[in-house]
């Protein structure tokens, strides 16, 4: 995909000494531009929020909203898109980070640990910390953004784009073959009115 300034603008930090606000830096002259890492940054933290707002709805009730399904027999499926960006946002991160950087991510993203339970927990100094908690910002923002395809941001086009048939993309795991769990029956579509099976 190719970055452009129509889409970083408005996510980048207006005071940033990278990009000093378009969003967008070239290394060289006449070179493919990149995301700035605020750009990235911002990315992240809107999934995120967006993850915490769904597991906590998720205790009270799950969202089933209707998916049209293109050139298919069956017109469309019954979803619980909360759930699936829940999984799909937990399996992208553990594909994404090493070991170390996931068990931080762990700790101070999904269980809300602070810095200073973090670095007591992993054995690691206040410095370290917040660079690595920027580097899993900035690696979690590019491939929850850059993912093919079908990415987790814009969250707009997430919960309200094109169906995937089978669901969840996470569980496309590795370069193996691509295996597709069929929706669960009880979250199929029921037969439309008027139509026999
Ligand atoms: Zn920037």
């Amino acid at each position: 995909m190719e970055w452009t300034r129509s889409e970083t603008l408005a996510l980048a930090m207006h005071n940033c000494t990278q990009c000093h606000g378009s969003g967008l830096r070239f290394a060289k002259k006449g070179a493919i531009a990149a995301p700035c890492n605020c750009v990235l940054r911002a990315i992240f933290r809107i999934c995120c929020d967006r993850f915490v707002r769904c597991v906590e709805q998720e205790r009270h009730l799950s969202r089933i909203s209707l998916e049209p399904h293109s050139g298919r027999q069956r017109p469309s499926t019954w979803g619980r898109k909360d759930e699936e960006y829940i999984a799909d946002f937990c399996l992208i991160s553990r594909r994404t980070l090493d070991d170390f950087e996931h068990q931080l991510f762990r700790y101070h993203f999904l269980l809300g640990a602070d810095w200073k339970l973090c670095t007591r927990r992993l054995g690691i100094d206040r410095g370290n910390f917040f660079h690595a908690v920027y580097r899993i910002e900035q690696k979690l923002g590019r491939v929850f953004r850059e993912l093919e395809p079908y990415s987790l941001f814009p969250l707009d086009e997430y919960f309200h784009g094109p169906a995937r048939a089978g669901g969840g993309q996470a569980l496309r795991v590795g370069n193996g073959p691509t295996r597709v769990t069929p929706r669960a029956e009880n979250l199929r579509f029921p037969v439309p009115y008027g139509k026999t099976a």
